[in-house]
């Protein structure tokens, strides 16, 4: 599904923050990146969606390059979200989720009718589609930010500290509705964090993360027994 061969990243000044990166993940796989700030995670997810490019190396996804894809194409295929999600703040919660729609010309009918359908995967009521973003906890408006992601449909979810700004407490309810959804959904999940309890609750695989480079790639349970 998604393969790093090689990928290094060197920055205009000379940073290289990723140092010939190797890593296979699979379809379905909930893969979690996990180091210290400044090790290279939020360079990796912006490589694969093509935020930046890559200096060294090849991304390739369904074994395709991803340089050789077109790049909107390509964002769509795979959903993103971040920590400071940017929800719309003049759109409705509905026009937020389905903001995508727009781009892939959807009718209204099937706008709506997409919008309820990912408001129901988090429990919300129908209530909140005619909300403004403000209107909603911290905790809700990032629900809304995740099925934002998942309104296309996009086979793959990167994720970057996307619970990071929240409440200890929210961010466990989230973290537990969001794995429940994922095995619901059968994506492929890539998600960068620096909490390791996040990354052993969530991940099928934890990939660690030092000054650019991969020390260690294993499961939850090996990664407990042999840190
Ligand atoms: P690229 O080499 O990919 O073109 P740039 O060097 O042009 O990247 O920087 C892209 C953005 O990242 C700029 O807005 C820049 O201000 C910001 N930036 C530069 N250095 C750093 C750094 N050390 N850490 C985080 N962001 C940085
Ligand atoms: P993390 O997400 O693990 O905190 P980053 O990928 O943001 O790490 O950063 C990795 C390294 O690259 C750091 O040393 C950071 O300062 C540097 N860096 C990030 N963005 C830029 C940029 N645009 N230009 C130059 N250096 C950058």
């Amino acid at each position: 599904m998604l393969e790093f061969k090689n990928v290094t990243k060197k920055y205009t000044d000379g940073t290289i923050a990723v140092k010939e990166l190797n890593l296979k993940i699979n379809k379905g796989e909930f893969v979690c990146f996990i180091g210290p700030s400044g090790c290279g995670k939020t360079t990796t997810m912006k490589m694969v969606n093509r935020l930046i490019d890559v200096s060294n190396g090849s991304i390739l996804v369904d074994g395709k390059d991803i340089k050789q894809q077109n790049s909107v194409e390509l964002r769509r295929s795979m959903g993103y979200v971040i920590q400071q999600i940017g929800l719309m703040p003049h759109m409705t919660i509905k026009e937020n989720i389905v903001l995508v729609g727009t781009l892939l010309k959807w009718s209204t009918d099937k706008k709506d009718e997409r919008a309820k359908e990912l408001l129901k995967l988090v429990d919300m009521s129908e209530e909140y589609l005619d909300k403004y973003p403000h209107e909603l906890s911290g905790g809700q408006q990032q629900r809304i930010g995740v099925l934002r992601a998942l309104a296309a449909n996009p086979p793959l979810i990167l994720m970057d500290e996307p619970f990071g700004a929240l409440d200890p407490i929210t961010r466990d309810s989230l973290q537990d509705e969001f794995k429940k959804l994922q095995k619901e959904l059968h994506k492929t999940i890539v998600f960068v964090t620096h909490d390791m309890d996040e990354a052993i609750k969530l991940a099928d695989k934890v990939v660690i993360m030092r000054d650019g480079e991969i020390v260690q790639a294993d499961t939850p349970e090996e990664i407990l027994r042999n840190p």
